[in-house]
């Protein structure tokens, strides 16, 4: 995916998660939502960075990266939902388009779905908002779904 379809994806989950932890649409929607988006768009830009520095869908698109972005707000209290933006940097590259990411690197198999389009296709801006529904309803089931059993994402966005 480019890096419009990136942007696109970060700042609509953050207005889709900022509706999920606060749903009544009042001013604390508002503060949750620029305060999910603006981490998430920026996790979003994060693994292509890699097109600079390293090998493209390989340095930086990686588990072992992801969960460093998990683990920093735990161990420094600060980056929070950043990790969000590159769990679905990761997801709209291997779902959306055409080309799949080293997921084990330095392992350089790169793993894919056979869902995608090319990165320059008419139909990106679709599947990329469709991609970016689906992550909302998996975001909406972690919040309402597993939270009724006591699961809660609270740790990781402190
Ligand atoms: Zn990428």
């Amino acid at each position: 995916m480019n890096k419009h379809g990136h942007v696109l994806n970060g700042l609509l989950l953050g207005v889709g998660v900022g509706f999920i932890l606060a749903p009544i649409g009042n001013v604390e929607t508002l503060q949750t939502i620029v305060a999910v988006a603006v981490p998430v768009t920026l996790g979003a830009l994060v693994p292509d960075i890699d097109t600079e520095f390293g090998r493209h869908r390989k340095t930086l698109h990686n588990l072992p990266v992801l969960g460093l972005f998990i683990a920093f707000p735990v161990v420094f209290g600060n980056l929070n939902y950043v990790w969000i933006g590159v769990l679905t940097h990761y997801v709209l590259d291997m779902v959306g388009s055409k080309r799949g990411i080293a997921l084990f690197y330095p392992y350089t198999q790169e793993y894919g779905f056979p869902t995608g389009v090319a990165t320059k296709s008419q139909y990106t801006n679709v599947v990329t908002l469709f991609i970016t529904a689906s992550e909302l309803l998996v975001g909406y089931a972690i919040v309402y779904g597993f939270g009724r059993y006591g699961w809660s994402l609270a740790p990781l966005a402190q």
